[in-house]
């Protein structure tokens, strides 16, 4: 594999591979040259982007708010096969990315110097890539949009159907969604003000996306109602990642001026089954989250029928 190794430091082409905590396992030496990365480094991405952002070098970024930026591209990155896009470099260059996802988290970057490439036409296919951006993004809380979430809804139910029956007696896992829903909102917004019940969200959002794996996607629906589609996942996994959503935002403490507000929220989880449609598996985990809110809400419901076990 010398050759591999010679040809990757010896081309102008930038590649990298990520892994699925998006650490950065390797990058040839135009790849490190480009984002400022020494030799045996292996930052995390968002380590990476934020220290290049602050000493205004490798991508250009442009936004006032890092961390605001960074929670609308991690709720992006990552979660589409492959993706290509446009970038700039503070060095004046200008790339053509793509990113290659492997099922297990892994992802392949490659750029290329796309700089003398009809910079004519350069605002216009930005203005594209905002516009799409735009779409895939909601606006309050940064997050992915309804549009956005619901289209990984359906590409799990299409997995599903192409999925191989699992052996007998096994129960096939390929993934589940839930549906998350903020408790007794309406009072919250009615008692402190719409303002307060924004903050709500946004911080909701904010704390939930820092427990979403890579391969998972959360997006706002509606009001307060937010979708997480979790791929290759049982439902015991799934309950788990929601437990731990559920402590931490019981201990999220939003309104600086009022130490003592808490809130807290409900989940309906539900297996994907070979043979659903998208909205028969939402009706099941918006079932299951009626029945915990039923159950007194703070909780999680699980689907009754479960997946069912095949062969
Ligand atoms: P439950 O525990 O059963 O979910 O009760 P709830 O009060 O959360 O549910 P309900 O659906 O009755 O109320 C949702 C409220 O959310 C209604 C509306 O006032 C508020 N709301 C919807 N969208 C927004 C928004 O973007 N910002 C704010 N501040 N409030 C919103
Ligand atoms: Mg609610
Ligand atoms: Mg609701």
């Amino acid at each position: 594999m010398l050759h591999l190794a010679h040809l990757m430091d010896g081309t102008d082409v930038m590649v990298a591979v990520y892994d699925q905590d998006d650490r950065l396992r390797f990058a040839n030496a135009a790849f490190r040259a480009a984002w400022h990365i020494a030799e045996e480094e292996h930052p995390l991405w968002p380590d990476l982007m934020r220290r290049n952002f602050a000493a205004r070098r490798g991508t250009v970024i442009a936004a006032e708010d890092f961390e605001a930026w960074l929670r609308s591209v991690t709720g992006r990155r990552g979660k589409t096969g492959f993706r290509a896009f446009e970038t700039d470099l503070h060095d004046g260059r200008w790339l053509w990315m793509t990113e290659t996802m492997h099922a297990d988290g892994w992802m392949l970057c490659v750029a290329s110097d796309i700089t003398s490439l009809r910079p004519d036409e350069r605002e216009l296919r930005q203005a594209r890539d905002m516009a799409i951006k735009a779409s895939e993004t909601d606006d309050l809380t940064g997050i992915a949009s309804r549009r956005f979430v619901m289209s990984k809804l359906d590409a799990l139910v299409k997995t599903t159907s192409a999925a191989p029956p699992a052996p007998t007696g096994q129960i096939a896992s390929v993934g589940c969604i839930a549906v998350l829903d903020i408790d007794n909102f309406k009072y919250i917004n009615d008692r402190f003000g719409h303002s307060i019940g924004d903050a709500v969200l946004k911080n909701f959002a904010a704390t939930i996306q820092r427990l979403v794996r890579k391969t998972d996607v959360l997006g706002r629906v509606g009001g307060e109602e937010f979708v997480l589609v979790l791929p290759n996942t049982t439902t015991w996994e799934a309950e788990a990642i929601l437990s731990r959503m559920l402590t931490e935002v019981r201990q999220s403490r939003p309104v600086r001026e009022q130490a003592s507000f808490r809130y807290t929220f409900s989940a309906g989880l539900a297996g994907a089954r070979a043979g659903d449609d998208p909205a028969d598996l939402y009706r099941r985990a918006d079932l299951a989250l009626y029945a915990a809110k039923m159950r007194g809400r703070d909780q999680i419901g699980i689907d009754a029928e479960g997946p069912r076990a095949t062969g």
